[in-house]
């Protein structure tokens, strides 16, 4: 394979917050084993030779939670230079972490400085908005210590996403949020729908976010963005941007916009190699890394049952005529009504692109 991303959990589902929303919490707790500890070097060890003897031109490691640096400093120093001593072929390797920041120090961000991570940091916006949701383990606000780890990467020129959870909550005051990030410095920006637990009926948790909430979020989002654009305001939104790439013919770079889920090479602390973050069950088990090559994980996944449902989307996508921007949308987004295959969003996209699609079409042709 030419480029290889993998995505690690070094920590297993552990965490030193509570967010109330975490999907990931849910998820490991319908697994036998709900957190698996610490990664061992064996696996770790593991996890380099093969992804640099399987990939040909570039290699990205990807670092998730749980909270991946409660596996500690040492860990990630470790793995670097382990990648230093195995990438023989001299392939383009990269990394990135998403973190809650909190463990996050001056010494963690010399490493990352000098390693070139791209950090993704969780911040649901201003005070009140970001202690609505993520709160630390003893109930405690997290803003300050968050809002400090931010400004103190940006200082050392780390490159920061900084990703946003669209909840009932924090959907409503998007263009607070927009400002709020701006005067921090962040220009990097994701926005994503926080998710229902898996396999109930979504919009029924406090934190739910509705789809007539998404589409209004998302059509005062790109008002912001187009406007600070014309003024030469630069701001990178990843979902606008990969709107205006497909436009242009450029494959997205989100699997939620392919039309089909793809393999996501998602690692356990264990060693256990999942399909999907949205899916580490224990019934969509690939294989484990310290038993197989890459190579022997991808012959396995026709025989595996997440694949199987890969491209099934909305019952209306083939007619509908945004989809070639649209594409769908994620799985886990879509559920079964009256034995029909519905995403959840399906109408707030609909709204969101009869809206925006004019300024995509202008921005594409720039
Ligand atoms: S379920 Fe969603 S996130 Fe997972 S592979 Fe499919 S499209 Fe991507
Ligand atoms: S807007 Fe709805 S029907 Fe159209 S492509 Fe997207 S999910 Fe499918």
């Amino acid at each position: 394979m030419k480029n290889l991303n993998i995505l690690i959990k070094p920590a297993s589902s552990a965490c030193n917050m509570v967010c109330r929303y975490c999907f990931y919490k849910d998820e490991a707790e319908k697994r036998e084993t709900a957190c698996y500890g610490m990664m061992s070097e064996e696996v770790m060890e593991n996890i380099i030779k093969k992804a640099l003897e399987y990939a040909q031109e570039t290699c990205t490691f990807g670092f998730q939670g749980g909270e991946p640096t409660l596996a500690g400093l040492e860990f990630f120093q470790k793995f670097t230079d382990l990648v230093e001593k195995y990438n023989k072929n001299h392939l383009a390797v990269s990394y990135s972490l998403q973190t809650n920041g909190i463990l996050i120090d001056n010494e963690w961000i010399t490493f990352f400085a000098d390693k070139k991570f791209l950090i993704g940091i969780s911040l649901d916006g201003p005070k009140e908005i970001q202690d609505a949701n993520r709160l630390d383990q003893n109930g405690k606000s997290t803003f300050n210590r968050v809002t400090r780890v931010i400004q103190g990467l940006l200082r050392s020129q780390v490159e920061v996403n900084v990703l946003t959870v669209l909840t009932r909550q924090s959907a409503r005051h998007v263009e607070k949020i927009y400002s709020f990030l701006k005067k921090l410095g962040v220009r990097y920006q994701q926005y994503i729908p926080c998710l229902d637990p898996l396999g109930q009926p979504q919009g029924k948790e406090f934190y739910s976010l509705t789809p007539k909430l998404f589409a209004q979020a998302h059509k005062r989002l790109f008002d912001l963005w187009f406007s600070d654009l014309m003024r030469n305001d630069y701001v990178y939104i990843r979902q606008f941007e990969n709107w205006v790439g497909i436009l242009k013919g450029y494959p997205p770079e989100a699997c939620t916009m392919y039309g089909r889920c793809t393999m996501q090479n998602v690692i356990e602390a264990n060693g256990d190699v999942f399909p999907c973050d949205f899916y580490v069950l224990d019934k969509y088990k690939v294989g484990n890394i310290k038993e197989q090559s890459f190579q022997q994980l991808y012959e396995k996944l026709e025989e595996n049952s997440f694949f199987q449902d890969a491209d099934k989307r909305d019952i209306r996508c083939p007619d509908c005529r945004w989809y070639p921007i649209c594409r769908g949308g994620c799985r886990r987004d879509c559920s079964v009504e009256k034995q029909q295959q519905h995403n959840y969003y399906c109408e707030a996209y609909q709204e969101i692109f009869s809206y925006v699609i004019e300024r995509l079409e202008y921005l594409a042709r720039r």
